[in-house]
């Protein structure tokens, strides 16, 4: 038996198996990855049920950081919209050899000599989530008004946790930087808050409830009701808990597209 053969028409399971081109690593995990979506999914339901809340107003951002374009790419054509990245060099080079109707969420800091390429590179940009002073949100504002797209959706992001590893505006500061944005801002939109619980998890109750305390002050003092401030709080280890103390947008790595390979630093 000659390939051709065995091309044409398969006659037992090895003879299939030969005449099927392999699938690619990064196809399978992109497989792997859109179950994983479905899961994710299944749990936001049990938590948002779990808490009295309806699970349509909690959004699922796919952080898809260090992976492959084919892997974004199956989790796209399992229906998902909603992806995150965190490296503006990363973004720019991935969000054009994806579809427009991606709706790409900027969650890592920002640099101001950064902003023209982020907002150029990414016409489909749908929020900053990681606006940290004014310097950054006077310099998206005029960026945003420069190139004539549509007002960006951005969220303040708060250090809840206190490390100084951490970028954010302190809670003290959430109020003033919040309310800069929405009254001297005029081409972003202020959308609500982030926050990054603590990495070890020992103090991610209170770091969530402290966003959500923020964003008491923040609708009191802005006058705005708190369903149009959105709290962005919860990664792979603790979206369900979030869920259940208020989270409207949770961002999902590693749960969805596996543990991240970062290469070795020398
Ligand atoms: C990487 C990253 C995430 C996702 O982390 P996982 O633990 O992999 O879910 C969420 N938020 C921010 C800001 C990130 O940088």
């Amino acid at each position: 038996m000659n390939d051709l053969e065995n091309e044409e028409k398969p006659k037992n399971e090895r003879s299939v198996h030969v005449a099927e081109p392999a699938m690619t690593a990064a196809a399978m995990n992109g497989v792997a990855a859109a179950a994983a979506l479905q899961s994710v999914f299944q749990r936001v339901n049990q938590a948002a049920e779990k808490a009295g809340r309806v699970s349509d107003q909690i959004r699922v951002v796919a952080v898809s950081k260090t992976k492959p374009i084919s892997m974004v790419r199956q989790v796209y054509d399992a229906g998902h919209r909603s992806f995150g990245e965190n490296y503006v060099q990363e973004i720019i080079e991935k969000a054009p050899q994806l579809p427009e109707d991606i709706e790409w969420h900027f969650i890592g800091n920002l640099q101001s000599n950064k902003v023209k390429p982020l907002l150029t590179g990414v016409p489909n940009l749908k929020m900053v989530e990681s606006v940290d002073d004014e310097k950054i949100a006077n310099m998206l504002d005029r960026v945003v008004g420069n190139i004539g797209r549509k007002p960006l959706k951005v969220l303040v992001q708060v250090n809840t946790s206190g490390e100084e590893s951490k970028f954010g505006v302190e809670p003290s500061g959430c109020v003033g930087l919040a309310k800069h944005v929405k009254e001297a801002c005029s081409n972003l939109v202020f959308s609500g808050l982030m926050t990054i619980g603590m990495a070890d998890y020992t103090s991610t109750p209170e770091n969530f409830k402290m966003l959500a305390k923020c964003r008491s002050e923040v609708c009191k003092e802005l006058g705005i009701p708190e369903e149009q401030c959105e709290l962005s709080m919860g990664m792979s280890g603790d979206f369900e808990l979030a869920i259940e103390l208020g989270s409207t947008n949770v961002r999902i790595g590693s749960t969805i597209f596996g543990a991240r390979e970062y290469p070795k630093k020398k």
